[in-house]
């Protein structure tokens, strides 16, 4: 089988990392800014040397295109961000651009030649530290946010993202294309492939949300002559609920979550039983169904919960953003090219949003996860293994070739 050039793929990201390189090791390349702009220009660079041509659009996403040879075939393409957090990493993001570029190197090292075109992406501010919201390039190529919203977004500084854009020479033309499949290597930011000893994390999809505010009215009183049979305890309501949140995370299934994350209790004084209690509800699943279970369990507790503690409890959903599932014959042939190379490997779902999330929404997507070491991530000492992520790469080159098929 085809590998790629592990010391070049190294290079090439130790390479991007000297661009904004912190003291810790790490990188500070907040998007649209001069030090985002030299990154991209070395990316840039880096694809006209490999024969691509490059294509820049109006929320500044960078497209590196291989050409196929079926004319009328759809791109296949791979990508992720070069922004960073203002004390990120070297491989949050920048591994799978360079990762990308390092398919394609490989296909002219070997001379091979795909019936699709191929494509390496740079979307533009995956972070949102600059300017929210955050996966703002994929998101408006997707048709999430609009594209006018979005260019008039401002900084802390005033600055807007039309004139960042233009500043740092990257406000393009190109229009939003078609895409036959769209593949993202990327750290997991987490520690299950590091603590299984896997190599190659297969992404089932990204874990939807939905989030609550939660309002637990009862009855203020003194806590000495207030029997406890009379008494409307908020914190108490409040208490059980947390409870029950974490039972119903812990038995649902399709990688269930539940956190209570913040309370307010009022008027938090020792002797005082609590009247009202102001908390989040944060639950996450993998599958929107079972989402929705979550929420109607949740909804069902509170109710039995403020009937038997004599208080009221008010939930308010605030944010619902749905899972994403990846494409299940993309996400086979992840699995398939793990085993195919002889790397460890293992089903795995994103507990946090990528690129990849927006572009499931218009076109069939999968991901590759490979280890960070301690799963630290937005962080100056975010690590990983040379080999780990050459493993990915191998497998991103694998499945590409698979998708983009070989041409005769
Ligand atoms: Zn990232």
């Amino acid at each position: 089988m085809l590998q790629i050039n592990a010391d070049r793929l190294w290079q090439s990201l130790m390479d991007l990392a000297k661009i904004g390189a912190t003291e810790k090791g790490g990188v500070r390349r907040l998007t649209l800014t001069d030090v985002d702009r030299q990154g991209r220009d070395l990316f840039v660079h880096w694809c006209k040397e490999a024969g691509l041509h490059i294509e820049v659009d109006a929320i500044g996403n960078i497209f590196a295109r291989r050409a196929g040879t079926e004319a009328g075939a759809l791109p296949v393409a791979m990508g992720s961000h070069l922004d960073s957090q203002p004390s990120g990493g070297k491989f949050d993001g920048a591994y799978g651009v360079m990762a990308g570029l390092e398919v394609v190197r490989t296909l002219n090292d070997a001379g091979i030649r795909t019936r699709a075109p191929i494509e390496v992406a740079a979307w533009t501010n995956e972070e949102g530290s600059r300017f929210v919201p955050t996966m703002m390039g994929s998101g408006v190529y997707a048709g999430v946010h609009r594209l006018d919203e979005i260019l008039n977004q401002k900084d802390i500084d005033g600055t807007s993202v039309r004139e960042a854009l233009q500043q740092i020479g990257y406000a393009g033309k190109a229009l939003p294309h078609k895409l036959g499949a769209y593949f993202e290597a990327h750290i997991e930011q987490g520690p299950v492939l590091e603590q299984t000893k896997t190599t190659i994390g297969v992404v089932l999809g990204a874990l939807g949300q939905r989030w609550f505010d939660v309002v637990v009215a009862g009855q203020d009183s003194h806590a000495g002559p207030t029997p406890m049979d009379t008494r409307r305890d908020a914190l108490l309501a409040a208490s059980r609920l947390v409870l029950e949140v974490n039972r119903i995370a812990t038995t649902f299934p399709d990688y269930a979550r539940g956190t209570v994350g913040f309370m307010l209790v009022k008027p938090n004084s020792r002797n005082v039983v609590p009247g009202e209690v102001r908390m989040t509800v944060d639950l996450r699943n993998a599958k929107d169904a079972t989402l929705t279970a979550m929420a109607d369990k949740l909804k069902d507790l509170a109710i039995s919960i403020a009937k038997e503690t004599r208080t009221e409890i008010a939930l308010k959903e605030v944010v619902y953003f749905p899972p994403s599932e990846f494409a299940p014959e993309l996400v086979d042939g992840v699995r398939a090219g793990s085993k195919a190379l002889g790397y460890s490997h293992r089903d795995i779902v994103s507990g946090a949003a990528h690129d990849a999330v927006y572009m499931a929404r218009i076109a069939p997507t999968a991901m590759v996860f490979v280890p960070c070491e301690g799963g630290i991530s937005h962080n100056e000492i975010e690590n990983a293994k040379a080999e780990d992520l050459a493993a990915g790469c191998n497998v991103l080159l694998n499945v590409m070739l698979e998708k983009a098929r070989i041409a005769k």
